[in-house]
């Protein structure tokens, strides 16, 4: 099978002098490698025609699939659909569909206010356009193809660019386009750098089939090792992978944090909690509410997430948890005991099934609290019982939260799997 590319072209005067970060690419190249399809390039151009042309005319050249977002408003400025008329040899007309759309949301959204002609422009787009109606907003998403190349036109603005890409672009592509499958896989390790990795894993990388490819990917303490698989038969990719990773795992068992699949671990979580019908609380003294907001991140979480406590000071936790004064004079605030009586107290507190309690010294004072900066304590409650466990996080203040975080999602994953 060819190698399929694709490239992505961000349009904007913003996006050039700082001013937005273009998340837009990040979006649609994650969009695209679910599928099957390698971003060979992404590229940011001005409001500009013949910087637009150039950028144009060197994607197709390389690309079968050209995503450009933005430059589709109806103002001087955005001169997108324009430029695509003059690259395609085409011309602007109306399309009462997508006029339709406008006036809806006009009515809709401003009330009683007449459609102006600057709006009524959004409708104009170029004839041989196959148009992606945009629900959102008043630019309409266009696909163009010319000489076995598919230019796909989507909106800057990120929440209309993703619902076009999610509903419209990424199924028509399924749909039209013979793509390789790509699978990854990520061991995460801990403890141990990049460089040294790698020496130990030279043999073994340097044998590697041609299709699977290893990357490094190092963040706070971890390296995230990746394989990627992309092939056209899905069971060979499979089964390669997994031959590789046991392989991996091997060399690395000594340091292996986890494995991280396609998803999150709060995704992991939710999925598991919604499986059973089951709901969590949490009480957080060091994460501060960290782990509570992951988990909100992700839409629906009312349904298994109820809520925390977040007990940062002493008097909050003998307050509202009802922890006991004398079990913190014993034991220090920063104690399995404490931990243990947070968590029972939060899944009473808030009639949860389980319930995650994090207690620790984040530094880089030692607050309340005589333990070690970086000493945590993580407790889970369950429905039959409580766990708790100690870690020594090292002493960068961020980087224990967010190891906290974590570890706290992974021991409940491991106690909700028991039921
Ligand atoms: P509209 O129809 O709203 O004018 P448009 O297609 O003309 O949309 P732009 O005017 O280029 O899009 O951008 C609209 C807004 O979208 C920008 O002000 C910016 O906030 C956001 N935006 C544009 N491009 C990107 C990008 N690549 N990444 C993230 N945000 C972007």
């Amino acid at each position: 099978m060819n190698t399929f590319l694709a490239e992505i072209i961000t349009v904007g005067d913003e996006i050039l002098i700082g001013q937005i970060v273009d998340t837009n690419s990040a979006f649609i190249a994650k969009e695209l490698n679910k599928i099957g399809i390698s971003v060979y390039q992404i590229t940011s151009v001005q409001d500009d025609r013949q910087h637009m042309l150039q950028a144009f005319d060197e994607a197709r050249q390389r690309a079968q699939l050209v995503i450009v977002t933005g430059g589709l408003g109806p103002t001087k400025d955005d001169i997108t659909k324009t430029t695509f008329c003059e690259f395609f040899n085409d011309e602007l007309i109306q399309n009462d569909e997508v006029l339709e759309n406008v006036e809806q949301l006009f009515k809709k959204h401003i009330s009683n206010t007449p459609i102006s002609d600057i709006n009524r422009k959004q409708a104009l787009v170029p004839s041989k356009a196959h148009v992606l109606q945009n629900l959102y907003g008043t630019a309409p998403g266009m696909w163009m193809q010319q000489d076995g190349v598919v230019f796909v036109s989507l909106p800057g603005v990120p929440f209309e660019m993703k619902n076009l890409m999610t509903d419209k672009v990424l199924p028509k592509i399924v749909a039209e386009f013979k793509r390789p499958y790509i699978l990854h896989k990520t061991l995460v390790t801990y403890g141990m750098g990049e460089s040294s990795i790698a020496g130990r894993l030279e043999a073994w990388e340097d044998n590697l089939p041609p299709y699977i490819k290893l990357a490094y990917l190092p963040s706070l303490g971890k390296v995230r090792l990746r394989l990627s698989a992309k092939g056209p038969d899905r069971e060979q990719l499979e089964d390669a992978v997994e031959r590789e990773s046991l392989k991996l795992h091997e060399l690395i068992k000594d340091i292996l944090y986890g494995i991280e699949d396609e998803e999150t671990l709060e995704q992991v979580v939710a999925k598991l909690l919604t499986q059973r019908n089951m709901t969590l609380a949490t009480a957080e003294s060091c994460t501060g509410g960290r782990i509570a907001e992951q988990i909100t991140a992700l839409p629906g979480a009312s349904a298994y997430y109820k809520g925390t406590v977040v007990s940062y000071s002493t008097e909050v936790k003998i307050d509202v948890l009802k922890v006991q004064r004398d079990a913190i004079n014993e034991h220090s605030v920063v104690s399995a005991e404490i931990a243990v009586q947070m968590a029972e107290s939060v899944k009473h507190l808030m009639q949860s099934h389980f319930a995650i309690a994090t207690t620790g010294n984040a530094g880089p004072s030692k607050g309340d609290s005589d333990a070690d900066i970086g000493t945590v304590y993580i407790a889970i409650a369950t429905p039959k019982d409580i766990v708790v466990e100690k870690f020594s996080m090292g002493n960068h203040r961020e980087r224990i939260v967010q190891k906290t975080v974590h570890k706290a999602l992974e021991m409940l994953q491991k106690e909700i799997l028991k039921f």
